[in-house]
C-alpha cells in the first residue's frame, strides 16, 4: 500500500478477502489502513466471522446495509486517510456509483482511487506450504475421481450421466464442490475445447475428454484426461502421442525463473513439428488456487517468470473440427529446481 502511495485499501473480491482474513462467507468487504483492518459483513455471518477471522488481524463489524458501503464510509472517517484504493477489475460501475454516493460530498470526486495494478492478487500467486498441502490433496482427490470414472464409462451412457457420477462421487470423497462445470466431450464433440456435458451418448468408438476439478478448503484442482472408447486408428494414436509429448515437454520446462512464454513454446513446438500448430488453439496453461483461473498465464508473449510456490496447469490440446479432440492437463507446482506434478493419474492412452 505504501509503495502504491495509498493510505487505505478497500478489498471486495471474495477470494482476496478470504486470503487476507480467512473469512469464507459470501458477503463482506475488508477495509485496510496502515494502522487497522476491519471486516464488514451482515447479520447472517455473526458466528462464522467470529470463528474465521483472527481478531488480532482484523476487527469484525456487522452491518445491516451493504458491507462495501460501510467499509468505504469507515475508511473515509479514519484520520490521515485522504484516499483509498479499490480494484477496478473487481468493481462494477453500479457499485462505484453507490460507494461514491455514500461519501460526504467533498470526498466524492477524489477519495476512491482505482488501482493501476491489483495489490492482493499477486500475493496469492505464490502458495505457502499450507496452501500447497491443501492443493496437493485437492489434486489427488481429482485423480481418485478419474480412477473411479474409468470403471463407470461405457458406450451409450449420456455425457451428463458421466458428469453427474463424477460430481456425486466428488462430494462423497469430501469435495466442497466442483471448481467449474465438468467438461465431458465425446466423439466429434471432443473437438470442442470446452464441450459441456450434453445428452449425447458415448460412442462405441472415439475419444472422450474429461476436464474437471474439485474445491477443497477453498482451493481448486484442475485436470484433464482424454481416453479412447474402442480401439483407436493409427492417426488417432499418433495424434494422442503428439499431445502427450507436448504436455510432457511443457511439464519438463516448468522451473523457477523460467518465463511463461518459454513453457508455452516447449509444448507448442512439439505440436508445431507434428504439423498440429493450427489445431492447438489456446494457451498452454494458467495459474490455479482459490480461483480456477489465476495468473500467471502460460501463453505466447507472457514474459512473467515462474516463482517457487506458483501452481500452474499444463494443458496443451488439439481440436480437429468434425473429427476429434485431445487434451491432457496436469497441475504442476513450481519448485526451485523444476516442477512437481500434483496430478499423477496415468497419461498413456487408455483404451476402454
Ligand atoms: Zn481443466
Ligand atoms: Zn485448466
Amino acid at each position: 500500500m505504501t509503495r502504491a502511495g495509498l493510505h487505505g485499501l478497500l478489498v471486495t473480491h471474495l477470494s482476496d478477502l478470504r486470503y487476507l482474513s480467512g473469512f469464507t462467507g459470501s458477503s463482506a468487504a475488508l477495509a485496510l489502513t496502515g494502522r487497522a483492518a476491519r471486516l464488514f459483513t451482515d447479520g447472517r455471518y455473526i458466528a462464522q466471522a467470529a470463528e474465521e477471522v483472527n481478531v488480532k488481524a482484523a476487527q469484525v463489524q456487522i452491518v445491516s446495509s451493504s458491507p462495501a458501503v460501510a467499509a468505504v464510509q469507515w475508511l473515509a472517517a479514519q484520520s490521515g486517510v485522504e484516499f483509498a484504493g479499490f480494484d477496478p477489475a473487481r468493481t462494477t460501475v453500479a457499485e462505484l456509483t453507490r460507494w461514491k454516493a455514500a461519501l460526504p460530498s467533498h470526498l466524492r470526486r477524489s477519495f476512491l482511487s482505482a488501482l493501476a495494478a491489483p495489490l492482493v492478487e499477486p500475493l496469492r500467486w505464490v502458495k505457502d506450504e499450507e496452501e500447497l498441502a491443501i492443493m496437493t490433496e485437492a489434486a489427488l482427490l481429482g485423480c481418485s475421481l478419474f480412477d473411479h470414472i474409468l470403471g463407470f464409462l461405457r458406450p451409450g451412457l449420456k455425457e451428463f450421466e458421466v458428469a453427474a457420477e463424477m460430481e456425486h462421487q466428488a462430494r462423497l470423497l469430501g469435495a466442497e464442490g466442483m471448481s467449474f462445470e465438468t467438461i465431458v466431450a465425446s466423439g466429434v464433440r471432443s473437438a470442442l475445447p470446452h464441450g459441456r456435458a450434453t445428452s449425447a451418448p458415448l460412442p462405441r468408438r472415439g475419444f472422450l475428454t474429461l476436464d474437471f476439478g474439485v474445491i477443497l478448503k477453498g482451493y481448486c484442482s484442475d485436470m484433464t484426461r482424454t481416453v479412447y472408447l474402442g480401439t483407436p486408428k493409427a492417426n488417432e494414436r499418433n495424434a494422442y502421442q503428439a499431445v502427450l509429448e507436448a504436455q510432457e515437454a511443457g511439464v519438463a520446462a516448468v522451473s523457477a525463473g523460467v518465463r511463461c512464454e518459454e513453457v508455452d513454446e516447449a509444448a507448442r513446438g512439439v505440436l508445431r513439428r507434428a504439423g498440429l500448430a493450427e489445431a492447438f488453439s489456446h494457451s498452454t496453461g494458467h495459474g490455479v488456487g482459490l480461483e480456477i483461473h489465476e495468473s500467471p498465464r502460460i501463453g505466447a508473449g507472457q514474459t512473467t517468470r515462474l516463482l517457487p510456490g506458483m501452481v500452474v496447469t499444463i494443458e496443451p490440446g488439439i481440436y480437429l473440427a468434425g473429427q476429434f479432440g485431445i487434451r491432457i492437463e496436469d497441475m504442476v507446482a513450481v519448485t526451485r529446481t523444476g516442477g512437481q506434478v500434483l496430478t499423477p493419474a496415468p497419461k498413456a492412452l487408455i483404451e476402454l
